[in-house]
């Protein structure tokens, strides 16, 4: 199989060819923009969570909660038929003690990234971090409540919440 392949005649890159600048480098900036259409479903979505509120739809033939809100349902093929605020207290479904980041560096301070069922959803999570807590007195069916972003540094964003925390005998 190897025979098949084509190899392309060419010269390796040497750091001389670099320091006697036979090698142009350059930094690229390109001013890119652009915009993207969230739609209605994920469109509300964001902008009640940057009013501090959760929001998902329902269909009334499958009587699923979509979450994030979706218009359409995919199980049914049909549109949804509400609107549905949800609670932003929810239930641990399954955690992490992570040691990296996003990126896989290293970290010292682990992060808790669960899957948080979302009171009165019927079982949707949705991906999310804990926090203002112990990493390993964290477990599964905890019950954890939405730690909000001041409402003026909010965007529109999951990251709206900041994190979910223990959730307080007699908070919600
Ligand atoms: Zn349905």
């Amino acid at each position: 199989m190897a025979e098949n392949i084509k190899h392309w005649p060419g010269t390796p890159l040497r750091d001389a060819d670099i320091r006697e600048k036979k090698v142009l480098l350059t930094e690229w900036h390109p001013n890119l923009e652009y915009a993207w259409d969230s739609g209605i479903g994920y469109g509300r979505y964001f902008a009640e969570l940057k009013q501090g509120r959760i929001i998902g739809t329902k269909c009334n033939k499958c009587h699923r909660i979509l979450l994030p809100a979706r218009v359409f349902c995919e199980l049914c093929f049909r549109t949804v038929d509400q609107w549905v605020y949800l609670k932003d207290t929810g239930t641990v479904n399954t955690f992490s003690i992570a040691y990296t980041d996003s990126r896989g560096a290293r970290i010292e301070e682990p992060q808790i990234p669960a899957m948080i069922e979302i009171d009165g959803s019927g079982g949707v999570a949705i991906m999310h971090l804990i926090s203002g807590v112990d990493p390993w007195q964290v477990e599964i069916g905890m019950r954890v409540e939405a730690v909000w972003k001041p409402e003026e540094e909010r965007e529109g964003a999951i990251t709206d919440i900041k994190y979910w925390k223990p959730l307080q005998e007699g908070d919600k």
